[in-house]
């Protein structure tokens, strides 16, 4: 057989540029001096940590220029390495850091360039006063099922403002938030294809938090319900335009194509980034039951010197590694407009959220006792691991996207 001698130089590389490796160690530096030794106290205190927020801010590690930064990679690394360290430093924390992001996404994805010169910017405010945004999707009745959303948006022509009235629920930063981007039904007979995504500004009346959720893991995130009861924003709210949104109303009523839509659009740009949180929890779970398992003794010797435990390390290790590679893959194609032919995004997320919980599981049994109990941090980001098969889809959901990118069928 003969094989093919590689070329000098070839393009395929999986190494980090010297830009991505010196934000790597920059966000990994205020993860471990900043972010981990507050995590314990935020955690138990189940509140935004407004304080590091300011820190962050204060450094450039909250901000939109700082996420315009991470987007504007051209090998579309730089958001997932920030936010694997971030979240390996703790993921409440970084959820409290990331949560922005989300409406964030949702303006960028869906917004005019005026649109988003305008919003983007509000949803982190300065370092001075540092502000909140929040995507509101979910609803008590409409969670994996996006078409089954219940509020609405209804067009008041005369004096060119939208009248938004429905219960969110599940929402990060949900009612404390200073700029919340809801998506609302336009025209429910038309489902997903009839939604639209609104900003609603700072101070808007009308639009309330309800319950705030006690969580199981990432507690320093505000998680809680929106009660939106009329509320009136101006028809340049709406995200993309009118003229936008009738000829994709118009299309949508003929059967056409109608191109993006208002949730999922948003949603598959930010599924590669939940996996990359994954894989900071996991890979700070893991590199703890490393250290113990050389550290701990039983019957005279480290208890990595039984198979048993070394295997389950070298098992989680690869399983991280497989995970992160999936992450890098899907940003990687979404920043160069691939389009994943595969379910590639959902792919990263699934493969990613499951990892995290399994690995935490693992670094728990590996510390026996101690893995246990809230004196080591094992325990909280097993807590912390379980949202990533939640959030964003459940796993089951990934699963389904990734089922009908490969059948090519509209599988229920
Ligand atoms: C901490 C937290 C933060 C969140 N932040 C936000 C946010 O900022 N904005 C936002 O809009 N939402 C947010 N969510 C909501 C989250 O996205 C939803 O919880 C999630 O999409 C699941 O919806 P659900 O809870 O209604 O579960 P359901 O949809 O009721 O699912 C229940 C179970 O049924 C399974 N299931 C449902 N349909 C199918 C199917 N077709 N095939 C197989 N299994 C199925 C699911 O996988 C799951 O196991 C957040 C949730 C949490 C817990």
């Amino acid at each position: 057989m003969v094989i093919a001698e590689a070329p000098a130089t070839t393009k395929f590389s999986l190494d980090l540029d010297d830009e991505q490796l010196q934000l790597q160690k920059w966000v990994h530096e205020f993860a471990r001096d900043v972010v981990r030794p507050a995590a314990h106290e935020w955690d138990e205190r189940e509140e935004t940590p407004w304080p590091i927020l300011q820190e962050a801010a204060k450094v450039g590690m909250y901000g939109v220029q700082f996420m315009g930064h991470l987007q504007s990679d051209p090998a579309g690394l730089r958001l997932s390495i920030a936010i694997e360290e971030l979240f390996w430093g703790d993921a409440g924390i970084g959820m409290a850091l990331f949560g922005s992001a989300l409406a964030m996404a949702a303006i960028a994805g869906n917004g005019t360039p005026q649109q988003i010169g305008e919003w983007a910017p509000q949803c982190y405010g300065t370092p001075e006063k540092v502000q909140l945004g929040a995507f509101c999707v979910s609803e008590p009745d409409a969670g994996s099922n996006v078409g089954a959303m219940k509020t609405r948006a209804v067009y008041d022509a005369v004096k060119d403002e939208w009248v938004l009235n429905g219960q969110k629920t599940w929402i990060s930063n949900g009612g404390i938030a200073d700029v919340h981007v809801v998506v609302a039904s336009v025209d429910p007979t038309l489902g997903t294809r009839g939604q639209a995504s609104f900003v609603v500004p700072p101070g808007t009346p009308g639009l309330r938090q309800g319950v705030k959720f006690k969580k199981h893991g990432i507690r320093a995130s505000h998680t809680a319900e929106v009660y939106l009861d009329d509320v009136r924003v101006p028809g340049s709210c709406l995200l993309g335009g009118k003229e936008k949104l009738d000829a994709k109303l118009a299309r949508a009523r003929q059967g056409g194509r109608t191109g993006k839509q208002a949730a999922r659009g948003t949603f598959e740009a930010t599924r590669p980034a939940v996996g990359a949180m994954a894989v900071g929890i996991a890979r700070a779970a893991y590199e703890w039951a490393l250290d113990y398992a050389k550290e701990r003794k039983q019957f005279g010797r480290p208890i990595i010197e039984n198979q048993g435990i070394s295997f389950m390390l070298a098992n989680m290790r690869t399983e991280i590694d497989a995970s992160r590679l999936l992450v890098w893959r899907a940003a990687w194609m979404a920043r160069a407009g691939k389009k994943f032919e595969g379910g590639e995004g959902s792919q990263a997320k699934l493969k990613a959220g499951e990892t995290a919980v399994w690995v935490t599981d693992r670094a728990i049994q590996i510390g026996g006792g101690i893995g246990y109990v809230r004196e080591a941090p094992v325990e909280r980001w097993h807590r912390d691991a379980k949202i990533m098969t939640i959030f964003e889809g459940t796993s089951e959901i990934q699963q389904l996207v990734i089922a009908r990118a490969i059948s090519g069928m509209r599988l229920p």
